[in-house]
């Protein structure tokens, strides 16, 4: 099936058409893609390549994404494609997020998966939810505006693994048909943002949270430490902090390690000192959910009752070991309220 027709772009007379499906607004000439590598200009008409194409789809502990207060210990319905707006240099998923020609020769041949095809699909795996994520789903937003709603519609939550660069149109066509909202913060300004991601994307990836959050999707938050990077004290205590009083203090955040890999290839792996004292910060900070990831740090995955400090959930990796939530939001020792859907 020949890829559709984009949406969220304008033409200009030489045949160049602008995106303007996130902050980016790449100008493409003719038979040029834009900076996702998968938004195609062919005589004047913007396409989008990945349209229901998903190289990468498996069946995915949910705690991998990761969520821990969104159907703890379930598996989900993992579906990544190809390309993302941000470059950043120390991406774990390149062959993904930056594919090359042939990759892109490749899943044009490859055959696509029609939205009202995914909720049959995980009916069939007894899966509760149904994720966007390895790749920057945005990218590919025609098809979550089809497919999201139809998901809903058969009963499954839906769930986008993103970095939350999108311009506020298609966000709004998005938003009333998602469930939960797995966003990174990769670090605090546009300047930091410039350089680890090639784009000053910061302010608009905390509006569009902000966006989320009055939609009323669950929310989980994700920062990659890379090391000497984004993991001074002042730059975490700072997300925690906006997080803590933006999102409420309630939304969990994952800090999570990084290692050496794609254009970052001369940094240590995370120590898990820094994990440590992230998580610390965290609390300090006044949230009361932050989870230690990509590391093996004993309790560090556990959901503990912010107020009897009560085990709720035992993990260890992505296992959930043990679940005294199952069916309830609320901690069986002392009744407090836990966010999340369990
Ligand atoms: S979605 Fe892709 S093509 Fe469109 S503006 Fe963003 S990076 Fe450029």
């Amino acid at each position: 099936m020949p890829a559709p027709e984009a949406r969220w772009y304008s033409t200009r007379e030489d045949a160049h058409v602008r995106c303007q499906l996130c902050p980016r607004a790449c100008l493409i000439p003719d038979g040029a893609s834009g900076a996702c590598r998968v938004r195609k200009n062919e005589g004047g008409r913007l396409y989008a390549l990945t349209w229901g194409r998903f190289p990468a789809l498996a069946i995915d502990p949910i705690e991998k994404k990761p969520l821990y207060h969104f159907f703890p210990g379930s598996d989900t319905l993992s579906l990544g494609s190809l390309g993302c707006n941000m470059h950043c240099l120390h991406c774990q998923n390149v062959s993904l997020s930056e594919p090359d020609i042939f990759a892109l020769a490749h899943i044009e041949q490859t055959k696509t998966m029609p939205p009202e095809f995914i909720a049959p699909f995980a009916r069939q795996h007894s899966v509760p939810t149904v994720v966007w994520t390895y790749n920057e789903p945005l990218v590919n937003a025609e098809y979550l505006v089809s497919a999201l709603p139809l998901v809903q519609q058969a009963g499954l939550a839906t769930v986008l693994v993103t970095a939350g660069l999108v311009s506020p149109e298609p966000l709004g066509e998005i938003l009333p048909h998602l469930d939960a909202w797995r966003i990174d913060i990769k670090g605090w300004g546009d300047e930091f943002y410039q350089r680890l991601t090639g784009f000053p994307g910061w302010k608009t990836v905390l509006g569009n949270s902000l966006l989320a959050r009055e939609a009323g999707c669950h929310i989980e938050v994700v920062t990659n430490l890379i090391d000497g990077w984004n993991d001074s004290p002042e730059d975490l205590a700072a997300i925690a902090r906006w997080i803590a009083r933006e999102l409420g203090p309630e939304t969990p955040w994952h800090v999570t390690a990084s290692h050496p890999a794609a254009h970052l290839t001369s940094i240590r792996p995370t120590p898990p000192a820094t994990i440590l004292e992230a998580r610390r910060i965290g609390l300090e900070s006044g949230l009361k959910h932050v989870y230690c990831g990509n590391v093996d740090i004993p309790d560090g995955s556990d959901t503990v009752c912010p107020d009897c400090g009560a085990i709720l959930i035992r993990r260890r990796g992505f296992a959930v070991l043990e679940n005294r939530l199952t069916g309830s939001a609320a901690c069986p020792d002392c009744g407090r309220r836990i966010i999340g859907r369990f």
